[in-house]
C-alpha cells in the first residue's frame, strides 16, 4: 500500500528543487494561495455574489475581502455587474475562466468535508441534476475515466525553464521563506508552505536536510513549519530505520488526500492561468496518457459541470 510513497529511492535533490520552483504548482499558489481566496471562490461557485454575504458567510475582514475580490477581478476570474433589481449596486460573478477553477473548487469541498475544521461554510450535500443523485466529487482520469489516486500516478520531473527564470525574478525564496506565511482558507491547517512541503514529501524528500535543499528556506523556519504540521496531523515524523541518527517524514491520510486539490490547481495553472507546461509531470499508469484530472459524479461516473450542481444544508442568506 501507498507503495510510491514510501520509496527508498535518493531524489536528486537539484532536479527535484529546480522543478518544485518552477512547478506551475509553486507560481499558481503565488497568486492564489493567500489567505481566503479559496473560501472567497468557493462562496462564488455556491451562489454568492455580494460583498455582505461572503462577508457574513464566511466572517473575513472588510479590508481582506475588498483585497481578495479585486485580485480576482484583476486574474479574470471574476468580474462585476450591477444587480438587475438594484442597478446602483454591483455583484460578482464568475467569468469563463473562473469556472474552470471548479473541478479545484471541488477538491477543496472534499478535503474541508473529510479533514478541515470550517465545515460550517461548506454544503451539506451536493446534488447532480442529471442523475437526480447526491454525490461526493471523484477524481478521475480525462483520459480514460477512471477513479485515480496518488499511487496510480507516475510522476516524472522537467524542469520548466521560462518558469524557473521568472521564480527567480520574483524572489520565490524571500516569498516562500516567509515565517509568517499566510493561510490559504483551505482549512485551518493549511496553506501555501504546507502545500510546497507536502509536495516535496510526495517527490521523495523525506529527511529534514533533503527539505531544506529543495523548498531553498531557513532550516529553523522549516523546523516549525514541520513540527507544526505534525501537530496538525499533515505529516508523520518517525525514526529512520536505516540511520537512528535521523527521522522521516511521511505523509498522513490527511495530506496524502490533499493530491486531488494539489492535481486539479497545478492543472488549471497550467493551462488557464501561466499557459506554461509543469515541471512536475503525471501519468496515469493504468491507461499510459499523461494525467488531466477530472472532477466526476460518485453516482453516474459524468465530468462534473458548475450548472449541474446544486446544494442542499448551506444555509443562503436572505436577499
Ligand atoms: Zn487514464
Ligand atoms: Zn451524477
Amino acid at each position: 500500500m501507498a507503495r510510491s510513497l514510501t520509496l527508498a529511492f535518493a531524489p536528486d535533490l537539484d532536479l527535484t528543487r529546480d522543478a518544485l520552483a518552477s512547478s506551475t504548482l509553486n507560481h499558481g499558489l503565488m497568486v492564489l494561495g493567500e489567505s481566503w481566496v479559496m473560501s472567497v471562490m468557493m462562496g462564488a461557485f455556491t451562489g454568492v455574489t455580494r460583498f455582505e454575504e461572503w462577508q457574513t458567510r464566511l466572517g473575513i475582514p472588510r479590508p481582506t475581502l475588498a483585497d481578495r475580490l479585486k485580485t480576482l477581478v484583476e486574474l479574470g476570474l471574476m468580474r462585476q455587474r450591477p444587480y438587475q433589481e438594484r442597478p446602483r449596486r454591483m455583484g460578482y460573478h464568475l467569468t469563463r475562466a473562473g469556472l474552470k477553477l471548479y473541478p479545484h473548487v471541488l477538491m477543496v469541498w472534499v478535503w474541508e468535508r473529510r479533514w478541515g475544521e470550517r465545515q460550517a461554510h461548506l454544503p451539506d450535500k451536493l446534488l447532480h441534476a442529471p442523475c437526480g443523485h447526491s454525490f461526493v466529487p471523484t477524481l478521475t482520469c480525462a483520459a480514460c475515466g477512471e477513479k485515480t489516486g496518488i499511487n496510480d500516478l507516475q510522476l516524472s520531473l522537467k524542469v520548466n525553464k521560462i518558469l524557473l527564470d521568472k521564480a527567480a525574478l520574483t524572489g520565490r525564496t524571500a516569498r516562500l521563506g516567509s515565517a509568517n506565511a499566510t493561510r490559504m482558507g483551505l482549512g485551518l491547517r493549511v496553506d501555501r508552505w504546507s502545500l510546497m512541503i507536502v509536495t516535496a514529501v510526495v517527490l521523495g524528500c523525506h529527511h529534514f536536510d533533503a527539505l531544506v535543499h529543495v523548498l531553498g528556506i531557513a532550516s529553523s523556519v522549516l523546523a516549525r513549519r514541520l513540527s507544526s504540521m505534525v501537530d496538525a496531523g499533515l505529516l508523520l515524523n518517525q525514526p529512520d530505520l536505516q540511520d537512528a541518527r535521523r527521522s522521516v517524514y511521511r505523509l498522513t491520510p490527511a495530506s496524502r488526500d490533499l493530491f486531488g486539490y494539489l492535481v486539479c490547481f497545478s492543472t488549471w495553472a497550467a493551462g488557464e492561468y501561466l499557459h506554461q507546461p509543469s515541471s512536475i509531470r503525471p501519468v496515469h499508469k493504468a491507461c499510459g496518457n499523461p494525467f488531466v484530472p477530472q472532477a466526476s459524479c460518485s453516482a453516474c461516473g459524468d465530468a462534473l459541470k458548475p450548472w449541474d450542481v446544486s446544494f442542499q444544508g448551506l444555509n443562503r442568506p436572505s436577499h
